[in-house]
């Protein structure tokens, strides 16, 4: 099949040929992002590969179906940058990496948990400076600490687990479908803005729907309890970035750890360093002491890339074939994401 892939980095083109060897596909990669400016670059490809960044809006949609495009395979797990009944209504179907590795980004959360509350990249920067003074560096154990989950999908019920059967926690989950795995090992559900005012640490790990945008917003905040550790390793817009700026200046929220940022689209997966960054709330964020921000980096690790790559080839595959899509994504079915 030939493909067009967007928004290509060295990582995506060394996997995605690795894994291209048995299947033998036609790979175009591309650098630009996809969006109404460049998806005519997709002419004359059966499938394009995108990003959680690149647009695929009704117009990219139409572009692409003119084109001769009948597949969009996202290689990530979320699907809101998808205008998914546009996509139908033009016959395109899309597919997506359901569970490449949760436990990269399951992993990744604990660790900016971790960081963030033991001070460990501000550490780190004062022994580079020879400068060996602690005043400034005490954290909280994770023992013992409630902690609210909110999402125990895939990656949601591996932290849930990690801290309360490793870590020893108070853990709190609040999800449409409970898992009786995780309420068996003592993980209690509630109701969300219960867990809300209850958690010490808030970790995100829903997906991006009209009802989870900004579930972490004013009034969260404000109904949370003092010092509130905020951690979203899952789509930025679950926080309403403007609230946590005034929760964080307040001294409400007491500290805070993002992989993902509301308006990261323009910011992220770029080298930026020579640039003027004209985003004054990203800006904001950065002063804060207890922030840590990273740049939607939980999923990369080699084993993720590697199954990201595997399977969006092997649906590529399956559409060449005319074999029924087991990543497809349903608008129908998954209704809430859009
Ligand atoms: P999943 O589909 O397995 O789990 C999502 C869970 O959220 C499900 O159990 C679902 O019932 C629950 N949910 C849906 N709506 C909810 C709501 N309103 N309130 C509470 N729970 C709700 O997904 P997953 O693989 O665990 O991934 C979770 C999210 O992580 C994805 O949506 C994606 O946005 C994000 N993600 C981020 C990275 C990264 O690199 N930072 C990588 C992969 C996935």
């Amino acid at each position: 099949m030939r493909i067009a892939v967007f928004n290509t980095k060295p990582y995506d083109r060394r996997f995605l040929v690795e894994a291209n060897a048995p299947y033998g596909h036609d790979l175009l990669f591309l650098e630009p992002r996809l969006e109404p400016a460049t998806a005519a670059l997709a002419a004359g490809h059966q499938a394009v590969c995108v990003f959680v960044n690149d647009t695929v809006d009704a117009e990219v949609l139409e572009t692409l179906a003119a084109g001769g495009t009948r597949l969009v395979a996202l290689r990530c797990a979320g699907f809101n940058n998808v205008d998914l009944a546009a996509a139908r209504r033009l016959g395109i179907d899309v597919v997506r990496v359901p569970a490449y590795s949760p436990h990269a980004v399951a992993e990744f959360t604990i660790g900016m948990m971790l960081a963030v509350d033991r001070k460990i990249p501000r550490a780190w920067a004062r022994v580079r400076e020879n400068n060996f003074a602690l005043d400034g560096l005490i954290g909280r154990n994770l023992h013992g600490r409630t902690v609210g989950v909110i999402g125990t999908g895939k990656i949601g019920a591996l932290v849930a687990r990690s801290l309360r059967a490793g870590f020893g926690c108070e853990v709190l989950a609040s999800d449409l479908h409970p898992d009786p795995a995780l309420e068996a090992i003592g993980v209690r559900y509630l109701p969300r803005d219960r867990l809300l005012r209850a958690a010490e640490i808030v970790t995100l790990h829903c997906p991006l729907t009209p009802e989870t945008r900004h579930l972490i917003d004013g009034a969260a905040i404000e109904a949370a309890r003092p010092g509130l550790m905020i951690v979203n390793t899952s789509r930025g817009a679950l926080i309403d970035t403007a609230a946590l700026i005034e929760g964080l200046k307040c001294r409400k929220v007491g500290a805070v750890a993002l992989d993902v940022y509301e308006q990261e689209a323009d910011l992220f997966f770029e080298d930026l360093s020579n640039e003027i960054v004209s985003d004054d709330m990203f800006q904001r964020l950065l002063t804060f002491p207890n922030v840590l921000i990273t740049g939607h980096q939980a999923f990369l690790t080699e084993e993720a890339l590697a199954a990201i790559a595997e399977t969006t080839l092997r649906s590529a595959a399956d559409a060449e074939a005319g074999r029924p899509l087991e990543d497809r994504v349903d608008a129908a079915r998954m209704a809430p994401s859009k």
